[in-house]
């Protein structure tokens, strides 16, 4: 892991910024935000973390910020946060490294009793209930605690469990996707991807969720946000990915981001875009005839 060294890159380029004072969180360095054109320092970078946040507008990545703020390309953005880069070693940590758990425990409630509406939940989105409960591991998390009326996705990386997501059956529930906490977790959020086993070969489809990478099968891989981490880029470049098909939402925001994650994907030979059909907004809509078709071409 490293981190920017943001201090020096705002001090070279002349970026007036502040440490503290009103709204500035202990360790940022705030600037006046470029995205909406706020002059009030809202802006918070923090160095270790890779990401910037905007108390006015939206979280975007260092690369994104500086993107902006130069006027330049991805390419050149990507060149000077690796210029700037320092690593870990050489910063005095205030922050206690958090320790991660060796096996992942589930909690009692989670089952393989599926009740009828969570079957009809699978079923409706046009998955094989027996075929996800046999290929995936999913759980059923019962109807009290935190996890309530959500069937659980095992996350799998290298063999191990090592963490879960809940998807609401009821679809009223505030949060769509609950992750296991971090506390419990035996990977941490940033670092996790949802079948990186199943790909064989050097080509992998890329997408959001893990509904679409369940739905097109073997060989995707679901990045489980859009705030793509470098860490997670860094596990496909291990794993040998060379060819990526980016299979994002139709939506500006998905598009932006898979840009952003073009530009990160340095090592990659290939990065083709799927492009969707009408009427269908992600991957996991697909239909089985379209998803074969998919497959053909791609594998
Ligand atoms: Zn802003």
């Amino acid at each position: 892991m490293s981190s920017f060294n943001t201090e020096r890159y705002l001090n070279d380029n002349g970026i007036p910024y502040r440490t503290h004072g009103g709204n500035i969180v202990s360790g940022y360095f705030n600037i006046a935000c470029p995205f909406c054109g706020d002059h009030g320092f809202h802006r918070g970078i923090h160095p270790q973390n890779g990401y910037t946040n905007c108390w006015r507008c939206d979280k975007q990545s260092i690369e994104s910020l500086i993107k902006e703020l130069e006027q330049c390309s991805w390419k050149k953005a990507f060149s000077i946060v690796k210029k700037y880069s320092i690593k870990d070693c050489d910063i005095i940590e205030s922050k206690e490294e958090i320790e991660y758990k060796t096996t992942l425990d589930l909690p009692k409630d989670f089952s393989q009793h599926f009740p009828q509406g969570y079957k009809e939940y699978i079923e409706d989105r046009g998955f094989d209930f027996l075929e996800l409960r046999k290929k995936y591991n999913i759980l059923a998390s019962g109807s009290h605690g935190k996890y309530k009326f959500r069937i659980i996705i095992p996350i799998f990386m290298n063999g191990r469990m090592v963490s879960y997501v809940g998807r609401d059956v009821t679809d009223k529930q505030n949060e769509k996707y609950k992750y296991c906490e971090e506390k419990n977790v035996v990977v941490p959020r940033k670092d996790l991807l949802f079948g990186l086993d199943s790909v064989k070969s050097r080509t992998a489809i890329l997408t959001e969720g893990v509904f679409d990478a369940i739905n097109v099968g073997d060989g995707a891989v679901a990045m489980l946000s859009i705030n793509f981490t470098r860490s997670q880029v860094l596990q496909l470049k291990e794993k040998g990915i060379e060819n990526f098909y980016l299979g994002f939402d139709k939506g500006e925001l998905a598009q932006n981001k898979a840009k952003e994650l073009e530009g990160m994907l340095t090592f990659a030979k290939n990065i083709n875009y799927i492009e969707l059909p009408e009427g269908v907004d992600d991957l996991g809509e697909l239909n089985k005839e379209d998803v074969k078709s998919l497959r053909r071409i791609i594998f």
